[in-house]
């Protein structure tokens, strides 16, 4: 059952419009006086919270128990607002006793947002995240069969990356694949779908890393959150300990007047699915979440792969428009005309509105998952977008890619391009994270602040990547090193990782990249190795070294260093390079030549000349 504290012990009762809402609190005389106030003859949702100290969500939900639905903008004629306003303990002149002029469920119609020509409401897209074994797929499972659609009856979904449900009459679609992993891989990719984030926590086990992590993804994506703490069927479930954990995150639960609502539910017992439904509905009014059914349609592909007798197979979920057979369509590099599609129970449909996913059938070669399809006017045109699309893939293939970095940061600070640089933060231990981050977070000036989106303790892992790329972030490692995997898809995407192991360092490269002062980081690459064979006078003092060249090549002026016994003797560079006593300008692998290194006389057969140069990393 949902948690507010105002109508604790109240029982839920179901609702004419099928929802179970539990009623509001019977006046005890225990809440005081009726504080007096005055209404104007119109107010909306949002102003009248406001007036009344409580959360749109809970002036949303008081009305929703009254059988009207309202979005957060939606002005409220006097007689409304005065109901609701009682039932949050004012006291109003000539109110009516009761809104049976305007409840039920035919003449709640007048109140619902008449939609505009174009937009109109279109369902929330929710996807699952916590942490491992808290019980994301056993949710995902459990709503799917308790809320098959009445209409399709018989269809039990399949497993196609989304599903729909409905729940008092309006549907919700699901993505699928749980976890932020996968959410954030698609925001990395530019694809935003989710309008509400569910956080599911083990109510006999709390919160956990990844618990911590879901909610700092779903908060930098800007997604509102409900939290579902799950498994309350098990003896040792305290909804009460998480609920505290959550505070301690800086979630602010509707119960305490901020807006995230908690839903006490038990996946494996179907416990509390139909409250956390219609707290999703109640999330999804506030959001007010539109889109236009009468354009051509606009996507993401959420799932896709090759059929062996139906050719590519791409589920698609819906954003804007609608999809139609026999639409002509571009999806990321590919295209195609829409053959067939089928809905989440397998079953052929003619079209696909906004917030529906569908299979598609038609396409030339398999999309990737994140890729965005639009319907086009014909094949003329898709196959110009296509070219383009192709040629542009080219070249950002061959031109850097624009991640955050520090060492660009203050140009693009001067350019008004970042407002806010955002930190991902990953320490050896718990306790070095806070004063790190204060410290960080107080070089916050008037153009740009400074964010610490993520941290958390242990290695910096591919999900951090992922994160800095979604988020345009720059992952700083405190005595905490990537992950090989992670390492090397920042290296891919231009993620900027910075290692320190003392906080006055961390700090004042931060604070010097905001000053545009940071001096930029080299690294030495190697571009050739040569062994000295014999050494012989190549002028009145000097000599030089008979080498051959092992790996790479010898370039004359480039910086070098002669090392012996693995031990750098001597660094400057390489004054003169011959062949047959002819000056040359590079040796390669597999010849000999002379070499003579700038300042140094001292060769000894076996030692080993190495030619470099340094590269910028940041
Ligand atoms: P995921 O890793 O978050 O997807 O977690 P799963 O859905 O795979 O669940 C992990 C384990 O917890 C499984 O053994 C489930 O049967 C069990 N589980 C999930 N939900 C509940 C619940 O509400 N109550 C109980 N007792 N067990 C649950």
């Amino acid at each position: 059952m949902t948690t507010r504290p105002s109508r604790q012990g109240a029982r839920p009762v179901r609702q004419a419009t099928g929802a179970m809402i539990a009623p509001a609190p019977e006046r005890t005389g225990k809440e005081g006086p009726r504080k007096p106030m005055e209404l104007p003859a119109s107010i909306t949702v949002k102003d009248l919270a406001g007036r009344l100290g409580v959360t749109p969500v809970q002036v949303i939900k008081q009305l929703m128990r009254n059988g009207i639905m309202a979005n957060v903008n939606q002005e409220l004629p006097y007689e409304v607002a005065a109901v609701v306003a009682r039932d949050f303990n004012f006291e109003m002149k000539d109110i009516p006793k009761k809104l049976t002029a305007v409840a039920g469920s035919k003449k709640s119609a007048r109140f619902r947002e008449e939609p505009s020509k174009d937009q109109v409401i279109r369902p929330p897209v929710v996807t699952i995240m916590g942490h491992v074994d808290h019980g994301k797929t056993s949710l995902l499972d459990a709503i799917r069969h308790t809320n098959v659609i009445a209409t399709e009856a018989g269809g039990i979904t399949q497993h196609i990356g989304a599903y729909q449900v409905e729940s008092d009459g309006k549907r919700i679609t699901f993505l699928d694949t749980p976890g932020h992993e996968a959410f954030t891989a698609m925001r990395a990719r530019g694809a935003n779908v989710t309008d509400i984030a569910i956080i599911v926590v083990a109510a006999d086990d709390g919160v956990m890393p990844q618990t911590v992590e879901a909610i700092d993804h779903a908060r930098a994506a800007g997604v509102p959150v409900i939290v579902a703490i799950n498994k309350i069927d098990k003896p040792g479930a305290n909804p009460e300990k998480i609920k505290k954990q959550l505070g301690e995150l800086g979630l602010v639960l509707e119960e305490w007047g901020g807006e995230v609502i908690t839903v006490n539910v038990s996946a494996k017992k179907n416990l509390g699915i139909p409250e956390l439904l219609e707290n999703i509905l109640v999330l999804a009014e506030v959001s007010e979440l539109k889109a236009s059914p009468n354009k051509p349609a606009a996507g993401t592909v959420v799932e896709a792969e090759m059929d062996k007798n139906q050719g590519p197979l791409a589920t698609v979920l819906i954003q804007s428009g609608t999809l139609h057979v026999g639409d002509v369509v571009v999806v990321g590099t590919t295209g195609g005309k829409v053959k067939a599609m089928l809905n989440d129970k397998g079953k052929r449909v003619r079209k696909a509105e906004p917030a529906a996913p569908v299979i598609v059938l038609g396409l030339d070669t398999v999309p990737q998952a994140g890729d965005i399809l639009e319907a086009v006017a014909g094949e003329k045109e898709a196959r110009a977008i296509l070219e383009k699309r192709g040629l542009q893939k080219q070249r950002e293939a061959a031109a850097p890619k624009k991640a955050a970095s520090l060492d660009q940061l203050y140009s693009q600070i001067r350019e008004g391009q970042v407002k806010d640089l955002n930190i991902i933060l990953k320490t050896d231990v718990q306790g070095s994270i806070e004063p790190i981050r204060l410290s960080l977070e107080k070089l916050s000036t008037d153009q740009v602040k400074v964010k610490t989106i993520h941290s958390g303790t242990g290695t910096i892992t591919e999900s951090d990547v992922l994160l800095a790329i979604a988020s345009r972030a720059i992952i700083i490692g405190f005595n905490s090193k990537p992950e090989p995997g992670a390492k090397k898809m920042a290296e891919l995407e231009g993620v900027d990782i910075r290692n320190y192991s003392v906080i006055y360092n961390l700090v004042e490269d931060v604070e010097k990249a905001m000053k545009g002062m940071l001096e930029p980081v080299y690294e030495e690459v190697v571009d050739g190795r040569a062994t000295v064979k014999s050494v012989f006078p190549s002028g009145k003092k000097t000599r030089a070294a008979g080498c051959q060249v092992n790996e790479g090549k010898l370039v004359r002026a480039v910086l070098a260093r002669v090392v012996r016994a693995g031990k750098v003797i001597h660094q400057s560079t390489i004054a003169s390079l011959r062949r047959f006593k002819e000056d040359v300008k590079e040796v390669a692998t597999g010849f000999e030549c002379g070499v003579g290194v700038d300042g140094f006389n001292d060769f000894v057969p076996g030692d080993v000349i190495e030619a470099y140069h340094k590269e910028r990393t940041s």
